[in-house]
């Protein structure tokens, strides 16, 4: 079963929603894997502190030009939708940061002058956190591809398992690309007009996946009820209200799970995960896992 937290921007609570399932989940006594796919800003490991155990270079095919066959006709520069790869007097420069590897220069060329070499844009790192397998991905810095590195990582998901995957933020490639396949998406949220704005594109995002999706509140005891609305007005259930709580900001600020510092909050956790496991896709997951735990 695999649970895709995720959220409009970043800074809502993503990652705080995604750990703390996890490791509440773990406490249960049930099989878990932590998947943090936010690779250009990863941050599950600050609270999570697994012990990586693998890693694995994420590499990108990538254009090479060979001079002495190019004869400077441009068609590569022209096929060219990223400007990766540019022909300027009959000569060719590559902007590698640029490339999105769709291989078009390389089938464009007459002369056979473009092949394809292989570069490290990122790596996936493998291991444990108290029992709780841990798997996450970084982008190298000022590399544009974060799905690729994405698919890696998803490569490794155990299906067995409950898998927790922290979505990278917005609507874009990237976390399209995690939240595809899911079992269900858990949407996180602030009661603000900005956080309403950013829940209205992702959950039709996440309709167009045809995913059954839910809706946490995170500092659900400010702002306003607009978020509320418009989740009673699209029948998105809310599952998880996480209060405005001065004792969760001094936990998190300092590395900490709230399911750990504050163990009554662990139960709200649980019944987050039950009621995602109760309707659409997640109720095999849950029976499944229940299975597997008695
Ligand atoms: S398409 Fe090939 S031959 Fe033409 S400029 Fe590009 S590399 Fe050179
Ligand atoms: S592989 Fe695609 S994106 Fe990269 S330089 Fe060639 S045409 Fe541009």
């Amino acid at each position: 079963m695999i649970i895709t937290v995720a959220s409009g921007k970043g800074g809502t609570g993503k990652t705080t929603v995604a750990t703390n399932l996890a490791v509440a989940l773990h406490a249960e006594g049930k099989d878990v894997q932590y998947v943090d796919c936010d690779v250009e800003a990863p941050n599950g490991h600050i609270f999570m502190k697994p012990e990586i155990t693998e890693r694995v270079a994420v590499k990108l095919e990538s254009p090479r030009v060979d001079a002495e066959k190019c004869t400077g006709c441009g068609q590569c520069g022209e096929v060219c939708q990223f400007s990766a790869i540019v022909c300027i007097n009959k000569k060719v420069l590559t902007f590698l940061e640029l490339c999105h590897a769709c291989g078009a220069c390389g089938l464009i060329c007459p002369e056979k002058a473009i092949t394809e070499a292989l570069r490290d844009i990122g790596v996936v790192e493998i291991g444990d956190s108290n029992g709780v397998d841990f798997i996450h991905g970084k982008l190298n810095i000022g590399e544009p591809i974060a799905p690729k590195i994405i698919s890696e990582i998803k490569k490794r998901i155990d299906p067995r398992k409950i898998v927790v995957m922290d979505s990278p933020p917005g609507s874009s490639c990237p976390a399209i690309e995690a939240m595809k396949d899911s079992d269900s998406v858990l949407l996180v949220a602030e009661p603000t007009p900005f956080g309403l704005n950013d829940l209205e594109i992702t959950y039709e995002v996440v309709k167009e996946l045809d995913t059954p999706c839910f809706l946490a509140i995170n500092k659900a005891d400010i702002g306003d009820d607009r978020v509320r609305k418009f989740a009673e007005s699209k029948e998105l259930p809310i599952v998880l209200e996480v209060p405005h709580d001065r004792r969760i900001a001094e936990c998190y600020s300092g590395g900490g799970l709230i399911v750990d510092a504050l163990p009554d909050y662990r139960e709200r956790f649980l019944e987050a995960f039950e009621k995602i496991g109760l309707t659409g896709k997640g109720q095999e997951g849950v029976e499944s896992c229940q299975k597997k735990s008695s």
